[in-house]
C-alpha cells in the first residue's frame, strides 16, 4: 500500500488529522494507496510557510527562479518511466498516452514559463515633456492552484509553473482522485532545491482542502480548472473577497464538418478528438455536425473505425482507450447513455462496458459510443458528459450549424473542417468559443490564450495571459 504525504514548507509530512483516504486504480477497481485526508489546518500550515517565504522568493532573481524550474523539469524528464506509470495507474489512461502527451507536456510547461520570465517586456508611457510612466508587474504573494483529474500533472504544472516563475508562493491541490504524480513532483521539487514554503501541495477532498484554499483571506488569487458547478461555488466565496480568479471550466464542444473537407484527415482526427483519454479532455469534441452531402459516408466510416478501437489494460501498448477515472464517473457516463436512448437516440456503436479479463476484470471501462437521431437541444446535447460518448447530427447550411453549435451554455472550443476559407472564417467569427481549430485539433502553442467563454470559464491561461494573471501591475509616474 503506497501512502503519499503533503508537501508543506519544504517537507513531506502527514496530514494534521492523521487521517487518510483510499486511492483506487481505475483499471483494476482495487485500492492501491492512501492519500492524506487534509483539511483547513493543513492549508493554514502551508499558508504560514508560504507567507514566510514570499518576500524572499519574489526578490529572488528571475534567472535563479528560472534555473530552479528548469532543474525541476529536467528531474521529471529523467524519471519519465516512473511518472508515466504513476499517471496511468492513477488515472486509467493508456501508458502510451501519458508517455506521448501528459508527462512531456508537464516538462514543457515548466520549461516554457521558466524561459518566458526571462523575456518579458514592461510598458512605458511617455507624456511628452510632462512625465513618464513605467509599469512594473509584481508577484501577488500567496496564490492557490486547484486542478482536476483528467490531465493530472499536465494541468497541475500548467498552473504552478507560471505562478512560481512570476515569484509567487503557491498552495496547490491536485484532484484527490489522481494525486500521485503531484506527490512525485513534490519530491522532485525538494531535489531541485526549491526553497521551503515556495510550493506547498495539500492532498485531500475538494470540499475540505479546495474550500479552505478558496476561503483563506491570505490567498490572493485562485487559478482553478474543473467543473462549472465547482467554479461557480469558488467564485461565490472568492469574489466578495476580491480575489483574482481564473476559472477554466466545462465544455460541450462542436466538431463541424463540411462537404468539402479533407475526408480522411477529418475522419482520423474526429476519432482522436472524440475518444482520446477516454473522451475525458475538456477540449474533446462531443457533438459532431456533418453536412448532408457527406453525412452517410462519414457516419459509416466513423462507426467502422470507432468500433475497431481497442479498450483495454492501460499497460498494453495496443489499447486505444484505457479505464474511466472512477466508478462514480463511469456511472455518470452510463446515466447519460440511458438518457440519450430515452430522448430517442440510437446507439450506432458502443453503449456498454466491454468484458475485460485478467488483471482488469473489475476495472471501470466503457466502449467508445456514437449516438445518432437526437435533436441539438436535448439534454444529451446540452450537458457535459466528459466521457467516450459523442452524438452525430446532419446539417445543411452555415446558419443552421451555427445555431446548433452555439446552443449550449458552454463555449470552450470548436473544430471546423472545410477547404473554403470564407466558410472557415465565417465559422471562426461567429462560434462562441475561446478556441477555434480549423482543420486540426489540439494543436497547442503555449503562447496563445487558452480558455473558454460563457459557462466554460472566466479569464485565460497560457503565455502572457498567465504571466499577467499571476502578477499585479503597478504604474509609476515620474514628473519630468
Ligand atoms: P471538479 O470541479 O469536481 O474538481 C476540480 C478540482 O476542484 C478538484 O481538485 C476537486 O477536488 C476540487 N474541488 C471540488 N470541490 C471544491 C470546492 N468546493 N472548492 C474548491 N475546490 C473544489 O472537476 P473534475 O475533477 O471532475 O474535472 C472534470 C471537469 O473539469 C470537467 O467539467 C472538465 O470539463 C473540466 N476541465 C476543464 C478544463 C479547461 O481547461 N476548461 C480542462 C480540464 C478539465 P476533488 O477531486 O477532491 O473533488
Amino acid at each position: 500500500m503506497e501512502r503519499i504525504l503533503n508537501y508543506v514548507n519544504g517537507e513531506l509530512i502527514e496530514p494534521v488529522s492523521g487521517k487518510y483516504l483510499q486511492n483506487y486504480e481505475p483499471a483494476t477497481g482495487q485500492i492501491y494507496g492512501e492519500i492524506p485526508d487534509s483539511d483547513s489546518k493543513d492549508v493554514e500550515l502551508a499558508i504560514s510557510g508560504a507567507e514566510a517565504a514570499k518576500d524572499s522568493w519574489a526578490n529572488t532573481s528571475r534567472q535563479e527562479r528560472s534555473d530552479i524550474l528548469i532543474k525541476l523539469a529536467n528531474i521529471i524528464e529523467s524519471r519519465m518511466d516512473e511518472f508515466v506509470i504513476a499517471e496511468s495507474r492513477d488515472n486509467g489512461k493508456p501508458e502510451k498516452l501519458a508517455r506521448a502527451v501528459d508527462i512531456p507536456r508537464a516538462v514543457s510547461n515548466l520549461k516554457f514559463f521558466a524561459s518566458a520570465i526571462l523575456h518579458t517586456e514592461s510598458q512605458f508611457h511617455e507624456m511628452d515633456d510632462i512625465a513618464i510612466n513605467y509599469t512594473k508587474r509584481q508577484a501577488i504573494g500567496v496564490v492557490g492552484c486547484i486542478s482536476p483529474w483528467n490531465l493530472p500533472l499536465y494541468l497541475f504544472t500548467w498552473k504552478i509553473a507560471p505562478a512560481l516563475a512570476t515569484g509567487n508562493c503557491v498552495i496547490a491541490k491536485p484532484s484527490e482522485i489522481t494525486p500521485f504524480t503531484a506527490y512525485l513532483l513534490s519530491k522532485a521539487a525538494i531535489e531541485a532545491g526549491l526553497p521551503k514554503g515556495v510550493l506547498n501541495i495539500i492532498h485531500g477532498l475538494g470540499a475540505k482542502v479546495g474550500a479552505a484554499i478558496t476561503a483563506a483571506p491570505k490567498i490572493k488569487a485562485i487559478s482553478f480548472t474543473g467543473g462549472t458547478a465547482t467554479g461557480k461555488a469558488i467564485a461565490e466565496v472568492a469574489a466578495p473577497m476580491f480575489k483574482k480568479l481564473s476559472l477554466e471550466l466545462g465544455g460541450k464542444n462542436p466538431n463541424i464538418i463540411f462537404n468539402d473537407c479533407d475526408f480522411e484527415t477529418t475522419l482520423n482526427t474526429a476519432v482522436h478528438s472524440s475518444f482520446a483519454n477516454q473522451g475525458q479532455i475538456c477540449l474533446c469534441g462531443s457533438r459532431i455536425f456533418v453536412q448532408n452531402g457527406i453525412y452517410e459516408k462519414f457516419k459509416k466510416a466513423f462507426v467502422e473505425k470507432v468500433s475497431k478501437l481497442k479498450v483495454g489494460d492501460p499497460k498494453q501498448s495496443d489499447s486505444n482507450l484505457g479505464a474511466i477515472v472512477s466508478k462514480d464517473h463511469l456511472e455518470k457516463i452510463k446515466y447519460y447513455i440511458n438518457l440519450a436512448q430515452e430522448e430517442g437516440g440510437k446507439i450506432l456503436t458502443g453503449g456498454q462496458s466491454p468484458q475485460i479479463n485478467g488483471r482488469c476484470k473489475d476495472g471501470y471501462f466503457m466502449r467508445p459510443t456514437i449516438i445518432e437521431g437526437l435533436s441539438y437541444d436535448c439534454r444529451t446535447n446540452q450537458e457535459e458528459i466528459f466521457g467516450p460518448v459523442v452524438t452525430i447530427m446532419p446539417f445543411e447550411t452555415e446558419e443552421e450549424v451555427l445555431k446548433y453549435a452555439n446552443s449550449t451554455g458552454y463555449g470552450l472550443a470548436s473544430t471546423v473542417w472545410t477547404n473554403n476559407i470564407h466558410t472557415a472564417q465565417n465559422m471562426a467569427e461567429h462560434i462562441d468559443a475561446g478556441i477555434i481549430w480549423i482543420n486540426c485539433w489540439l494543436v497547442r502553442d503555449l503562447r496563445t490564450p487558452f480558455g473558454g467563454m460563457k459557462a466554460s470559464g472566466v479569464g485565460r491561461e497560457g503565455g502572457n495571459e498567465a504571466l499577467r494573471f499571476f502578477t499585479e501591475p503597478k504604474n509609476v509616474c515620474i514628473k519630468l
